[in-house]
């Protein structure tokens, strides 16, 4: 099956709503939707309304949620608030998150029951640390985050989603995992869904790279069976930038 690339930016915690416009204007009718690839980028909270605004056919995606509907949960985003304001997909488990907020992967698999519900796209992110990868983890840490954090999902639903594979060691660095590395490890998402599913789930989830993924290095990542897209932060902050990696995928 032939899976449409889908290539995402991540901003984290940058620009504020008049800079996101500012990026949406300079990068404007860039995308037309008639491109082989899906484009999108991963907001944060307050520039998601104008990003839904002024994006045009790039995609907007929340960089977290939370999964209950609503109640006291001081500082938190629902879903349903995601959907109301028109967002399509919404990252997450990524390594930050992680890290550094706590968010475990049982935290992920009920915020993406909770995104299919209402059908929001979860970009859902795994990956291992440098001691872990040097230990030689990578495989038992990759597959068991995934595992834990696609409980209780279908596999139509698991089908849908989009898996992101980022090496922590790689995210922020410039050192960006070599080619086989990010193949074997996507190959390795990919075998994982097929365990926990079928083929043909594996076959249909769309898989992406991230870590130190630039205009540069972006088409030898695209290039691999395994991979069918890349979660980018760095590179994707500046429209040249953005618009070079459309360039060299679209
Ligand atoms: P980076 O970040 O491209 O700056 O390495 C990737 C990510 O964290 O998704």
């Amino acid at each position: 099956m032939a899976r449409k690339p889908i290539i995402f930016g991540n901003w984290k915690m940058n620009k504020t709503p008049s800079e996101a416009l500012e990026f949406f204007k300079g990068i404007e009718g860039y995308v037309t939707g008639d491109e082989a690839a899906d484009y999108g980028v991963g907001v944060p909270f307050v520039d998601l309304d104008v990003a839904v605004k002024n994006a045009g056919k790039i995609a907007v995606a929340a960089e977290n949620c939370n999964e209950k509907d609503s109640g006291a949960y001081t500082g938190e985003v629902s879903v349903p608030m995601l959907k109301e304001i028109g967002i399509t997909y919404c990252i997450i488990g990524h390594s930050e998150r992680r890290e550094y907020y706590a968010e475990t992967s049982a935290h992920c698999a009920a915020k993406a029951k909770r995104l299919f519900a209402d059908g929001i796209t979860p970009i859902l992110c795994v990956g291992e640390t440098e001691a872990e990868y040097d230990a030689g983890k990578t495989a038992e840490v990759v597959s068991t985050e995934l595992k834990e954090s696609l409980e209780g999902l279908t596999a139509d639903e698991v089908s849908r989603m989009v898996i992101a594979y980022e090496p922590i060691w790689a995210i922020g660095t410039g050192k960006s995992a070599d080619v086989n590395t990010a193949e074997s490890c996507c190959k390795l998402v990919r075998d994982t869904v097929k365990d926990l599913y079928d083929e043909a789930t594996a076959q249909a989830v769309r898989i992406q790279y991230g870590g130190s993924v630039k205009p540069t290095n972006i088409k030898e990542y695209m290039a691999c069976e395994d991979i069918d897209g890349a979660l980018i932060g760095g590179a994707s902050l500046k429209v040249d930038s953005f618009k070079e990696i459309i360039d060299a995928t679209k």
